[in-house]
């Protein structure tokens, strides 16, 4: 669907609860930022009396300036990560198209993915590639441009090239979900390599399988090597090429069954990711091909069953989009429990940490105005002290020239009378 008229399906995506997080905590950061630009203001008014604030904590509390602006650098740019694997041609590309709803990775012969795709919504409304090591914008208007701009970049399997497509034509792209395509699994790929550029900040992986198949060893150990490096990973297992079924289906029940049990025990067993009924949740038997032309016939207002379709489609279809309704509710709370719980610990550390040392500071002044009391106090009494002693010398004074006065008199009366 378009944006502008899937506002209220937008509304109510499970994305949704990732977007409203994100502006939550962006909004209490930047509560935060004013915060410490305040303490750090009121911290250096005081530190012309040097002995109310330390000049350790004066620097300190200037430290966390640059804290918070890195910590708001990060949040701006979150998003929910899903990576794609499984072995070339399984349809990767595919599925990601049609969960864009537009034919944006080039798929099919030919058009072997042998790079890492990262595609991820562009704000200015243009579409463009940027490779690992520019910072060229190389301009795409068309999956064929794509390829081609792909094809003629000498690019290693583990690279990465951004692709760039604007927000407003997907709603995925618009809630800051970020895909990314990887090159086959079975193409001699250096596994440790790809889980340490390109898999240890996913939020959710997707492997997409052939159904007309079973898992392969390539595939499976790629997962174990994941599960060693990241705790109990967000796993769906996509049962790609399902329509393949209604060619056959007498077996139909049987083969679904079997890939069902195995998968299960992949993920509940083997990696030991999941209970038995979070499996259930996370394995889907679909034909991304389908799904891709429904959105494809949608996006142009016709019905999504139009084209020349295998029996069983509204079935598959239905189970793509149960399998993205729990894909978005699953990527959504696995990124703010990732992403944000971290933040808010630091931003709680900073808060408390400024409290600390604005404790500290108020303390240390009720310390200095009681020793400042108790100064003025003895002041006060000696002043008192010499005050009396002065009264007492003046009055003694006053007895004494009395009494000469008195005495002198005397003396001048005798003289006279004599
Ligand atoms: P990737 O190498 O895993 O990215 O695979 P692609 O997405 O490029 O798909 C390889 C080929 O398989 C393309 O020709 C797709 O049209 C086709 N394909 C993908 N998904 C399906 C599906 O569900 N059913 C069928 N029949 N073909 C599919």
């Amino acid at each position: 669907l378009a944006v502008g008229d899937g506002r209220s399906l937008r509304d109510s995506s499970p994305l949704q609860i990732f977007v409203k997080a994100k502006k939550k905590i962006n909004d209490i950061f930047v509560e935060i930022e004013d915060y410490v630009r305040d303490a750090v203001a009121y911290v250096q008014s005081l530190q012309q009396e040097r002995s109310i604030v330390k000049s350790d904590d004066a620097v300190q509390v200037e430290g966390y300036i640059v804290k918070v602006k890195g910590i708001r650098d990060v949040l701006m740019r979150d998003h929910m990560k899903v990576a794609f694997f499984g072995r070339t041609s399984n349809g990767k590309s595919t599925v990601i198209n049609a969960m864009l709803r537009e034919k944006i990775l080039p798929s099919g012969i030919g058009h072997t993915t042998n790079c890492f795709l990262q595609v991820e919504g562009s704000d200015s409304g243009e579409s463009y590639l940027v490779t690992e090591d520019s910072t060229e914008k190389q301009n795409v208007k068309s999956v064929g441009q794509l390829a081609h701009a792909l094809c003629k970049e000498k690019l290693g399997e583990s690279q990465l090239v951004h692709i760039y497509w604007p927000k407003d034509k997907c709603l995925l792209l618009r809630d800051d979900v970020v895909f990314v395509d990887s090159p086959g699994i079975d193409v001699s790929p250096n596994l440790d390599e790809w889980i340490d550029r390109h898999c240890l900040d996913a939020d959710v992986f997707v492997l997409v399988s052939n159904a007309e198949s079973t898992l392969m060893l390539t595939e499976k150990n790629f997962f174990h090597k994941v599960s060693t490096r990241l705790s109990k990973p967000n796993i769906f297992i996509l049962n790609n090429r399902w329509d393949a079924s209604a060619s056959e289906p007498e077996f139909l029940d049987e083969v679904r069954a079997q890939h069902m049990e195995r998968a299960v025990s992949f993920l509940v067993k083997e990696l030991k990711v999941c209970t038995q009924k979070e499996a259930n949740e996370r394995i889907f038997f679909v034909s991304a091909k389908e799904a891709l032309q429904a959105r494809l016939l949608e996006q142009k207002g016709q019905p999504a069953h139009s084209g020349a379709l295998a029996d069983g489609f509204p079935n598959r279809y239905f189970e793509f989009q149960d399998f993205e309704r729990k894909f978005e509710e699953c990527i959504s709370k696995s990124a703010v429990r990732t992403k944000f719980d971290q933040h808010s610990q630091r931003g709680k550390l900073i808060v408390t940490e400024i409290w600390t040392i604005m404790d500290g500071t108020y303390d240390q002044a009720q310390q200095l105005r009681t020793e400042k009391a108790v100064a003025k106090k003895e002041i006060h009494d000696k002043l008192n002290f010499t005050e009396q002693q002065l009264l007492l010398l003046t009055q003694e004074m006053k007895d004494k020239i009395r009494q000469m006065v008195e005495d002198v008199e005397q003396r001048v009366s005798k003289a006279l009378s004599e």
